[in-house]
């Protein structure tokens, strides 16, 4: 009854070559807004999206699907409204830590019959990361306590001995709030700042600050004011997807497309951010085009988010030299 995925491909960005390095392999990393259970069948008003797609005993099971298709050893996902009984018993089970920080007041505490609040989710697979420390966030805007939160891990790779940082966050949705969005980022990059130069390990410590890679639904535009941030700030990130894009500098067309009864929205939301002078992004995963998504746009008996997943693989360029 339930059509297949859309197959999506691996993209390789021009003059780089897929790393075969043994003692180098790439970091595969997602990132997911996967659509809080909550908010889909009781806030979101997805009108085009038929109410058993949005079941959760099944849409559970292609979320789960997808990110298994890909096997990230590193997942970032927001609107997790079913942490503690579905994501964090099957990831452990499939080899990954997990940690989870939810939003203070979570719009799906609105909801009749929610499964709880709603968060930011970052797992690891085990067998490629050790946990070094991690940091839950309360985004704060101009001083005061936001809604919205991050998580920032800093991790060990096992193959390589690099220390890498990572983070995910849902920034503050809807139009009307593009100072607060740019506020929570500015606040984020500062604590990013803190964490990434306390450095974790004497030897990175000596060459610089920790790597990092920043996941999020940040709930803007390219060209809002919180993206402009990003990609200027002292900390060197670069947003993966632009290298999708024939020029290597225009973020794709889309990244979440719904309908609903205030009309059809498509845009670009969601990023995966890294330090450009440490890593180097090997493949990206494709986005489905207008014909794959299909008429009704997302979620659909097809794909289980109104978001797409991002999936990058990155690795850790040489090591700069250090003074003994
Ligand atoms: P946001 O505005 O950030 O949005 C919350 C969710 O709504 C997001 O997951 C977002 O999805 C989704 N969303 C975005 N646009 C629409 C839309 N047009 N229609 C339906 N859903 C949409 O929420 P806040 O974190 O600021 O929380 C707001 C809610 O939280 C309030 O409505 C209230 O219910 C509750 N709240 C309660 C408080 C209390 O004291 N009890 C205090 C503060 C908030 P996406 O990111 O994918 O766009
Ligand atoms: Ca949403």
């Amino acid at each position: 009854r339930r059509p297949a995925r859309p197959h999506r491909d691996l993209v390789y960005p021009s003059g780089t070559e897929p790393s075969r390095h043994k003692h180098n392999p790439s970091i595969r990393v997602m990132q997911w807004n996967i659509l809080a259970q909550a908010l889909g069948e009781g806030k979101d008003g997805f009108i085009r999206c038929p109410l058993d797609a949005l079941n959760w005993h099944e849409r559970k099971y292609l979320i789960l699907e997808e990110i298994l298709t890909y096997r990230p050893d590193i997942v970032c996902l927001q609107e997790v409204d079913h942490y503690y009984d579905t994501f964090l018993p099957i990831m452990t089970s499939l080899g990954y830590h997990g940690s989870f920080l939810a939003k203070p007041w979570s719009p799906c505490l609105d909801v009749e019959q929610n499964n709880g609040p709603d968060g930011c989710a970052l797992f690891y697979h085990r067998s490629r990361f050790s946990l070094q420390d991690t940091v839950h966030l309360r985004l704060s805007a101009m001083m005061l306590p936001t809604n919205q939160v991050a998580i920032v891990q800093t991790l060990n790779c096992q193959v390589t001995g690099r220390w890498l940082c990572v983070a995910v966050t849902h920034l503050k949705a809807r139009s009307g709030w593009e100072r607060l969005r740019s506020a929570q980022g500015a606040d984020l990059l500062q604590s990013l700042r803190s964490i990434t130069s306390r450095g974790s390990g004497q030897s990175e410590a000596a060459s610089g600050a920790v790597p990092l890679v920043v996941c999020g639904d940040f709930n803007a535009e390219p060209s809002e004011d919180v993206y402009r941030r990003f990609s200027s700030s002292p900390l060197g990130l670069s947003s993966a997807y632009k290298l999708l894009s024939s020029d290597g500098q225009t973020e794709p067309a889309y990244t979440t497309w719904k309908i609903r009864p205030s009309g059809e929205s498509c845009s670009t939301l969601d990023y995966i951010w890294y330090t450009q002078e440490a890593l180097s992004v090997e493949s990206l995963l494709d986005i489905p085009t207008e014909e794959q998504i299909g008429p009704d746009r997302l979620p659909s008996y097809h794909y289980p988010s109104d978001h797409l997943s991002l999936i990058c693989d990155v690795s850790f360029r040489e090591e700069p030299h250090r003074l003994i």
